[in-house]
C-alpha cells in the first residue's frame, strides 16, 4: 500500500544540470518527492548522485534549472532541508543525547528543553539506555540510528539520506532496514534515498530512479503490500530486481 501516491508534491527537482568545469555531471534532471514518500537515486559510484544531493540542500548550485520546495524556489538556498551523510558524523566528545539534540541547539533552542526533546525521542525508540553514553561505546547499527533520529529530529519534512547503510554489514543492514521501515510507518517523513544497492532500493522505496550517462535513465514504481524483509522472499521482488538490473546495464557508465 503506498499512501503517498496522490500526495502533496512537496520537494521538485526542475531541469537541472552542472558540470565541474568543462565536465558535465549531470544533465536535465527532473524529479519529485511527494508528501510521505522514499524514493531513491540508484547509480553506480561516480553517477552523480551526490551532487544532485547537494544541489537539493543548496550546497551547489546548478548551472541551468530549479529545486522547488513546497511551491518555493529554493535553488542554492542551504539550511532548509536536511542532509545525512554516509558516515554517521555523531561528534566523538559529545554524549549520545547531545548528539540527538546538536540541530536543536543549531536552531538555538534552549540547551534544557533541546535535550528533553532528544530523549522523548531516544525513549521513544527504546535507545533511551544509551543517552549518557559515548558514541565509541555503541556498534555501528546503533550509531546509525541515532544519526537517522538526528536527521528526523532536524527537518521532519524531507531528508536527504546518502548511502546510510552502506558501510554496515549484511546482517546489521537488514536489521536497520526493518527498523528504518518500522521508523517510517510510525513517521511521516518524506525522503530521498541514495544507494548503490538495488536490494535496498527495492525494499525501501516508493519509486526509484536510476540515474546514468549523467541523466536518469528510468522511474520505476514499486508497488506492494509487503513492506517488510519477507518481499525480499517474492516472486514481485525478483521481477523488479531484473527490470532494475536490466536498465543499470544499458546505461553506459
Ligand atoms: P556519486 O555520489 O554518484 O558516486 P558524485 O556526485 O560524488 O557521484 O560524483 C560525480 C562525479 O563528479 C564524479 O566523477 C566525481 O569525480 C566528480 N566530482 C565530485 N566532486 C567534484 C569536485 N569537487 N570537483 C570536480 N569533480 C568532482
Ligand atoms: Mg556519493
Amino acid at each position: 500500500m503506498n499512501l503517498s501516491q496522490n500526495s502533496e508534491v512537496i520537494l521538485e527537482v526542475r531541469n537541472v544540470s552542472f558540470g565541474y568545469d568543462e565536465r558535465d555531471i549531470i544533465s536535465n534532471i527532473n524529479l519529485e518527492l511527494r508528501d510521505n514518500e522514499l524514493i531513491s537515486l540508484l547509480g553506480v559510484s561516480g553517477s552523480g548522485k551526490s551532487t544532485l544531493f547537494n544541489i537539493i540542500a543548496g550546497l551547489l548550485k546548478p548551472d541551468v534549472g530549479n529545486v522547488i520546495y513546497r511551491g518555493e524556489d529554493i535553488t542554492g538556498k542551504s539550511g532548509l532541508i536536511s542532509y545525512s551523510f554516509q558516515k554517521d558524523l555523531l561528534l566523538p566528545y559529545m554524549t549520545i543525547e547531545e548528539n540527538v539534540a546538536l540541530p536543536l541547539f543549531i536552531k538555538k533552542q534552549k540547551k534544557s528543553n533541546a535535550l528533553v526533546k532528544a530523549n522523548e525521542m531516544l525513549k521513544e525508540f527504546k535507545l533511551d539506555a544509551y543517552a549518557k553514553k559515548y558514541p565509541k561505546e555503541l556498534s555501528g547499527g546503533m550509531r546509525q540510528r541515532i544519526a537517522l533520529i538526528r536527521t528526523y529530529l532536524f527537518s521532519k519534512d524531507v531528508s536527504l539520506l546518502d548511502e546510510p547503510f552502506s558501510a554496515l554489514d549484511a546482517i546489521t543492514k537488514d536489521e536497520m532496514h526493518d527498523w528504518y521501515m518500522n521508523m517510517r510507518r510510525k513517521y511521516n517523513t518524506s525522503t530521498i534515498f541514495i544507494t548503490h544497492d538495488v536490494d535496498e532500493a527495492i525494499l525501501l522505496s516508493d519509486r526509484i530512479y536510476i540515474l546514468g550517462d549523467g541523466g536518469i535513465k528510468a522511474e520505476i514504481k514499486i508497488e506492494t503490500s509487503v513492506r517488510d524483509n519477507s518481499f525480499k522472499l517474492t516472486k514481485e521482488f525478483l521481477e523488479y530486481k531484473k527490470s532494475v538490473i536490466d536498465c543499470l546495464e544499458s546505461t553506459g557508465i
